[in-house]
């Protein structure tokens, strides 16, 4: 399988050049040249499949020019046998027609787990084959970083920096990054912002001569090994409903959506011929992507600090993957379409176009409010904790789903991940004995200002 640019501009590549590449050198996002299409026959013959095995059919489809099958084999298994439950991500029953997808048992105990420890191992693989050092350069609001260094500490030829704005993450974000005693990790806590944190590392990664020397590689979800990764759960959330007799028709998807990653993944498996009925994209008051589905016009509104900070996106890095598929694959049209929205600030379509968009998703935007009622709702009725984020996909699903209808809702994180916020309805949970831990460990960071030098300074020694 070999990987094009949604601009158009770049020659087809292998996957493993497509992981390093990460943004495509067009300034577009890579995609497959083509999509797999699985028929009846595979469906069925991988209802059986545990997720692992499960995983290794799907990456095949993608991955198998580039890794030889056992190679492929041994990192899947790494990968997910640093998870906690056996299934790796179990579904369980809320009511008739709502079920949740647990993704959070990994070691972060947040969704992003599922790509990155993944790709933690596969640049490790890849820093072994090219005998080449990789050096890994991000910025996070939170859960990516803890998730990020998770995925590559203590492995050998990588070695990892990640800035966060320091005292604006989570206490166990915080910790879950900086209690990390391992060579090949650096946390810088810049005084600023995330914003600050994310220009820093975008003006670092233009220094094309800097990049190139110190071969930087980033691991933010425009990664296409990130995506392809997220698929896996859709097929086996599917099949589980089908194990339970529940699935014989089509059923929902309902995604907490930030840059638009988990659920474009979830659109593929549907492409690819998972049979899905509608795909819920829910989002918080940052609802860029809501109105986008309901009104046509994509432009970034207000910035507001919710519940659910993993969503709080003003612009989704992988939306233009989307538009890709809804026109026909036309590089050109998108290539016109990001010149427009970065000259204007907006993209407005209407017509047969909206109406496509209006196929393909249904949307909702959750506030505030109403985020932390289904909380309290769920866990006075059903007795099961949401997180912020799943929470508002259980809100879109309870406001978008048709009665008879099946729902699977994305879970994203454990709700031990945002305490702050859970407490405010006088619900009180018991950390797992991994979080709670945390709190005794010895922190490893550096408090540095925002200016690139300094940075800069850091990095150099390093690596
Ligand atoms: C990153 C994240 C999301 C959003 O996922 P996208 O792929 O950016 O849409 C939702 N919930 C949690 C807990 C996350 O960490």
């Amino acid at each position: 399988m070999k990987y094009i640019s949604t601009r158009g501009q770049v020659a087809p590549i292998g996957f493993i050049d497509a992981v390093l590449m990460g943004l495509a050198d067009d300034g577009g996002l890579l995609v497959p040249e083509r999509l797999p299409q699985l028929s009846q026959d595979t469906l069925q013959q991988w209802q059986k499949l545990s997720y692992t095995e499960l995983a290794l059919e799907v990456f095949s489809l993608f991955m198998k020019a580039d890794i030889p099958r056992e190679d492929l084999k041994k990192l899947v298994d790494d990968s997910y046998g640093t998870f906690r439950e056996e299934d790796v991500t179990p579904v369980r029953r809320i009511h008739d027609g709502l079920y949740v997808l647990e993704l959070f048992h990994g070691p972060t105990f947040a969704f992003k787990d599922v790509a990155l420890q993944f790709l933690g191992n596969l640049y490790s693989y890849i820093s072994r084959r090219n005998n080449s050092i990789i050096h890994i350069l991000g910025a996070t609001s939170g859960d990516t970083g803890a998730s990020a260094i998770e995925g590559v500490r203590g492995k050998e030829g990588i070695r990892i920096c990640i800035l966060h704005p320091h005292g604006k993450v989570s206490k166990v974000q915080e910790l879950q990054m900086t209690t990390v005693d391992s060579a090949n990790v650096l946390n810088l806590a810049v005084e600023g912002t995330f914003d600050d944190c994310q220009r820093i590392i975008k003006e670092l990664f233009a220094d094309v001569e800097f990049k190139h020397q110190y071969h930087l590689r980033a691991i933010n979800s425009i990664n296409i090994a990130r995506i392809l990764a997220q698929t896996v759960y859709y097929f086996y959330a599917y099949f589980r409903l089908v194990d339970q007799g529940v699935a014989g028709d089509k059923i929902n998807f309902s995604v907490p959506t930030g840059n638009f990653g988990d659920i474009f993944a979830g659109y593929l498996a549907q492409k690819m011929g998972l049979p899905v009925n509608k795909l819920i994209l829910a989002t918080n008051e940052n609802n860029i992507l809501a109105r986008f589905v309901n009104e046509g016009v994509y432009q970034p509104g207000e910035f507001r600090g919710t519940h659910s900070p993993s969503m709080d996106i003003q612009v989704a890095s992988n939306f233009e993957r989307y538009l890709f598929y809804l026109y026909g694959e036309d590089a050109a049209k998108v290539a016109a379409l990001m010149a427009q929205f970065k000259a204007d600030g907006r993209i407005a379509i209407e017509g047969e176009a909206l109406a496509r968009v209006q196929a393909d998703f249904a949307a909702y935007s959750v506030e505030n409010e109403a985020c932390l009622d289904a909380i309290e709702g769920t866990h006075k009725h059903q007795g099961y904790l949401l997180d912020p984020h799943t929470a508002c996909g259980v809100t879109a699903a309870a406001h978008l789903a048709a009665a008879g209808e099946v729902t699977v809702a994305l879970s994203t994180a454990h709700p031990a991940k945002f305490d702050e916020s859970i407490r405010l309805r006088g619900i009180r949970q018991t950390y797992p004995a991994q979080i709670e831990a945390l709190f005794n460990k010895p922190q490893f960071q550096k408090v540095v200002g925002g200016s690139n030098e300094e940075i800069k300074a850091e990095l150099l020694r390093f690596f």
